[in-house]
């Protein structure tokens, strides 16, 4: 069992750096900065990634991938993340909506949908929670009639991350059969965003713009070719889906950026004639989110493992899972501790140590519990799929 990247890997980790460095501006925070430059800048780092064929390294050339193997995926992914994912929205087509295509999607279906996410030039969002259906995501309301040679949407979603854009594309959940059990009448489809009947209202929140909106439905046409999967069989999509979210989204990676920058805060910053590097609590703290930064990295390398061998890491992406989303939430408790009460200040605040970082990450994360699934829900799972606990309401 070796843990370690292999050489070309390591090469490829570079040339990715050295690309994120000449590309990204100074200005550059992350999707969720109250900056208008945000969207043209992931659109534009999403083309020169796909040129360059990194965009889906991983993806069959069939579907504009250069078939490289899991782990190139898990590098360009690791960079992203600790770079504040300057993929913008298209981590989600890319990590998860593009292998549901492909795993569940007709030839036609796979022809159309994943060359232009490979290409980045799409945009797609997922249209699963609703006001009612959250953790208990089977019981959605928002119902796709079937009329032949088209269904008819009409309902709403909720929390949708990026529909205001605005997205190309959205993975819709929708009731097709109102009788059968709850886990049996979904389906799956892709929603062109432009059709007639569709309205945006975004939420805004502390998470800042762009996280959050409501959409709804007004007898919205969905053609039958953008059913996905079979009329009625969703749930297993979704299952196999939102593992592929989980484990999609290198959120450790974050996390390692931030040791780096509180480890040289906590040498440079001198207290009371003596650097903060040297204080015993100091030096604990940040032992203790490097163990668990470095535990979060390897649950998920497992995860990876599996879906390389073309498995669904179901339970396995939900440990990491929890790992992940703990891990990046400790980075800010412990830098916000160390930092003292200046690890408040926002980056628009020149006096702002690590440029407002910390702050940024405190505020952007309290929500990662929360999104794909609370832990609570991940936790379940564990319980129940992985020690065999019985089944709970
Ligand atoms: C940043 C962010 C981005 C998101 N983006 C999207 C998106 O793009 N598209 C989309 O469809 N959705 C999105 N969501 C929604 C997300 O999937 C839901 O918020 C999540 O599934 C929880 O659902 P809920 O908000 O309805 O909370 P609820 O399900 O009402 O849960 C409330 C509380 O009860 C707990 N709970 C519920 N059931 C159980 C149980 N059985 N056992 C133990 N505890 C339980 C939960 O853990 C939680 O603490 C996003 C959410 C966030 C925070």
């Amino acid at each position: 069992m070796d843990f370690d990247f292999r050489p070309e890997e390591k090469q490829f980790r570079e040339e990715v750096r050295a690309f994120l460095k000449r590309e990204l501006p100074d200005w550059w925070r992350g999707l969720f900065s109250d900056d208008d430059r945000v969207p043209a800048l992931t659109r534009q780092i999403c083309e020169k990634l796909a040129q360059r064929g990194w965009l889906t390294i991983s993806w069959p050339r069939e579907y504009g991938g250069a078939a490289a193997n899991e782990w190139m995926q898990a590098v360009v992914r690791e960079e992203m993340w600790a770079h504040d994912e300057p993929r913008g929205p298209q981590y989600m087509n890319l990590n998860y909506i593009g292998p549901m295509i492909m795993r569940f999607g007709t030839p036609e279906q796979k022809a159309r949908f994943l060359p232009p996410m490979a290409a980045g030039k799409v945009i797609w969002c997922q249209g699963f929670s609703e006001p009612g259906a959250g953790s208990d995501l089977a019981s959605l309301r928002t119902r796709a009639d079937d009329a032949g040679d088209h269904f008819v949407v009409n309902g709403s979603k909720i929390w949708t991350s990026y529909a205001d854009f605005p997205a190309d594309w959205c993975l819709l959940l929708a009731r097709t059969d109102q009788k059968a059990p709850k886990h049996k009448g979904i389906s799956v489809f892709a929603l062109d965003m432009r059709t007639a009947g569709i309205t945006v209202r975004p939420i805004r929140s502390m998470a800042g713009p762009r996280d959050f909106n409501e959409v709804f439905f007004d007898e919205v046409v969905i053609p039958r070719d953008c059913l996905l999967g079979a009329k009625n069989e969703g749930w297993m999509m979704v299952v196999a889906g939102l593992s592929f979210e989980r484990v999609g989204v290198a959120r450790y990676a974050k996390t390692g950026r931030v040791i780096e920058m509180l480890v040289e805060y906590a040498r440079k910053t001198v207290v009371d004639g003596r650097p903060l590097s040297e204080r015993p609590e100091v030096r604990a703290k940040l032992a203790d989110l490097y163990c668990r930064y470095q535990a979060a990295r390897l649950l998920n390398y497992r995860a990876i493992s599996m879906q390389a061998r073309g498995e669904v890491p179901a339970i396995e992406g939900s440990i990491a899972r929890v790992h992940n989303t703990t891990v990046e939430q400790l980075a800010g408790q412990v830098g916000l501790e160390i930092l003292g009460p200046s690890g408040q200040l926002t980056e628009a605040d020149p006096r702002a140590p690590i440029d407002g970082r910390i702050e940024h990450q405190w505020i952007h994360e309290i929500s990662a519990t929360i999104a794909a699934g609370t832990i609570e829900v991940q936790k379940n799972i564990i319980a129940q799929r992985g020690l065999g606990l019985p089944k709970t309401d």
